[in-house]
């Protein structure tokens, strides 16, 4: 059993039928697709770039399939999913519209008992958890905003009729990759635009354009090379990593690059600049003044400029976004910045959101405040593995994982892109398509040998979850409050979620791991 229809279920679910195995997948939502899915407001796309962001385990799909932007939007991007669903029949198998709810290990039988929203009771030998990284979303806990009169969205909860908000006084609470994808639309058609922001983040311009037709050819003819370049490099798309430190460059030289990075409209085109942008501050600070610089250059009123400068974390830190005229927004007359460092939210009222500094009345709000992220969904389903452990405690203090794909005293079961996984750190079509693969060879293994139950060790679990931490450590990366730390979440353990080894190197253990006889699990004949 499979929960979850995004690209990790749909790909799983193909894995299992060509094993030969009855599989079944269940997901909360109406259709396939995701994140894609759930995730409509106004600018969504990718941020990965859409012949990199696809699956790449059927070449005939790969050539089929032409996606027409450098960044594809969110429906071209469900066009896919759903043509990927059309063209392996995956919807036979998938129960739409029902979410799971819970499941218990039998120890006896050896099978997971599963139930559903809609009172099925389902058992089945392997439970799959594709349940996303990124599809549990967190409105804040604010108070009053049962008695706003106007409407509300969440980005991630975004209707399918779409929001006109032509007349309207918006307001967009959050400056993460969704509210500067949103900010630039929402701007366009509101009267006014009201954006809250908490922190400030580092965006840098997505250069988004259609894609040429010769320069899709030309990488469709080299599309297995490039496929395996990105398996095995370190984000999940391919590139050279750096070996020279920013703190040794000249300031000239350093300039030159970074603005070689800025040009490059991608993520990692500043990032992979130097070798050690996250891992000493003195070098990150040169990347992140570089960045501000930027922002004072486009923004006109210094004032404002000022207040979107990141200042409280090294760049990188918390997940850059890349965009598409969002500084610019800032020039517009029709759109203010409330920096809620300064003037925090009190409440919401009928009338718009009250800060210390008063009210401002608005007629929608929306919030772009991400997700309780990694873990989120899959702590929404009560959990419970051998001898009635409850997952919940177990992760009471963080999760807790051998390779972010088994947990140690839940047999059977595997999370694919989970915590202590390279995951939302990396190109996630790269690292979905590895987890999936790997669980499929450890099950087809598992026939072939006539075993009934794997499971991770507490020791191998010991050690991975030390690991984690351990190369964590070694970067800047726990300096932030990001989600990657759990901090967007009052009351969530902090602890730095995502393996930041490498795609390849990661991949690499995890096929070092199953060659060694599935070295750190144990199996029962
Ligand atoms: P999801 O797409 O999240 O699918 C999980 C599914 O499981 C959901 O449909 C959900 O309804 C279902 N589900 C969860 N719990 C249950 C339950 N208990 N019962 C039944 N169903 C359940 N990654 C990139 O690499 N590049 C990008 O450019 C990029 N852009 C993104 C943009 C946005 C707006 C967001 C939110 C994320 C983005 N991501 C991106 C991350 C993205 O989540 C992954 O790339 C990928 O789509 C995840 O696929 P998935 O199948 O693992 O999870
Ligand atoms: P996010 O990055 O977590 O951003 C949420 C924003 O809301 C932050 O600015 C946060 O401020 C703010 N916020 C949260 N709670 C708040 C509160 N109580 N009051 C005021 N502000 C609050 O979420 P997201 O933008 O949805 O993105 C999540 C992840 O999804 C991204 O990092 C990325 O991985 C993926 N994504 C990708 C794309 C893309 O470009 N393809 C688009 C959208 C999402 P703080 O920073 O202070 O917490």
């Amino acid at each position: 059993m499979v929960v979850g229809a995004g690209f990790s279920g749909m790909y799983m679910l193909h894995r299992l039928r060509r094993l030969g195995l009855t599989a079944r997948v269940f997901e909360a939502a109406a259709d396939v697709g995701g994140t894609w899915w759930w995730n409509r407001y106004p600018g969504a796309r990718c941020d990965i770039e859409s012949m990199d962001y696809s699956y790449s385990f059927d070449p005939k799909l790969e050539q089929e399939w032409d996606w027409t932007e450098r960044y594809a939007t969110q429906p071209e991007i469900l066009r896919y999913a759903e043509h990927v669903a059309d063209r392996f029949d995956l919807r036979a198998d998938i129960h739409f519209e029902t979410r799971v709810m819970s499941a218990v290990f039998d120890e006896t039988a050896a099978t997971w008992s599963v139930s559903t929203d809609r009172g099925d009771d389902v058992t089945c030998r392997f439970l799959i958890l594709a349940v996303g990284v990124l599809s549990t979303t967190k409105t804040p806990e604010v108070e009053g905003l049962e008695t706003f009169g106007g409407r509300w969205h969440h980005t991630g909860r975004w209707p399918h009729e779409g929001v006109d908000f032509a007349g309207l006084r918006v307001g967009v609470i959050g400056t993460g990759s969704s509210g500067i994808q949103s900010i630039p639309l929402i701007a366009e058609q509101a009267a006014h635009l009201t954006v809250f922001q908490r922190t400030p983040n580092f965006t840098m311009p997505a250069r988004n354009a259609l894609l040429d037709p010769e320069t899709v050819a030309a990488l469709k003819t080299r599309y297995a090379e490039h496929r395996q370049a990105a398996r095995m490099s370190r984000t999940g798309v391919p590139m050279t990593p750096p070996e020279e430190l920013a703190v040794a460059a000249e300031p000239a030289e350093r300039e030159q690059r970074y603005r070689a990075g800025w040009d490059e409209g991608t993520l990692f085109g500043i990032s992979s600049t130097y070798a050690d942008l996250y891992l000493d501050k003195a070098a990150n600070d040169t990347a992140a003044e570089f960045v501000r610089d930027r922002i004072r250059e486009v923004v006109a009123d210094p004032a404002v400029a000022q207040r979107l400068l990141p200042m409280d974390h090294p760049f990188g830190t918390k997940r850059p976004c890349l965009d598409t005229d969002y500084l610019a927004t800032f020039n517009r007359p029709d759109v203010s910045l409330v920096d809620l460092r300064e003037t925090p939210i009190v409440r919401i009222t009928e009338a718009g959101v009250e800060t210390t500094a008063g009210e401002h009345e608005l007629d929608a709000i929306i919030f772009a405040t991400g997700f309780d992220a990694m873990t989120g969904p899959v702590l929404a389903i009560d959990i419970q593995g051998r001898q009635g452990a409850s997952l919940r405690e177990r992760w009471a203090d963080g999760p807790r994982t051998y390779l972010g794909l088994a947990v140690a005293g839940f047999p059977n079961l595997f999370t694919i892109t989970g915590p202590g996984s390279p995951s939302v750190l990396s190109n996630m079509m790269v690292s979905i398509e590895q987890h999936v693969d790997w669980i499929a060879d450890c099950l087809a293994r598992m026939e072939a040998d006539g075993r009934r139950t794997i499971e991770a060790t507490e020791e191998a679990q010991h050690f991975w979850v030390a690991h984690v931490d351990e190369v964590a450590g070694m970067t800047l990366m726990p300096q932030a409050n990001s989600w990657y730390m759990g901090a967007n979440v009052p009351g969530k353990p902090r602890v730095f979620m995502p393996y930041i080894g490498g795609v390849g190197t990661y991949r690499t253990i995890c096929d070092d791991v199953a060659a060694d006889d599935y070295r750190g699990f144990r199996f029962d004949p």
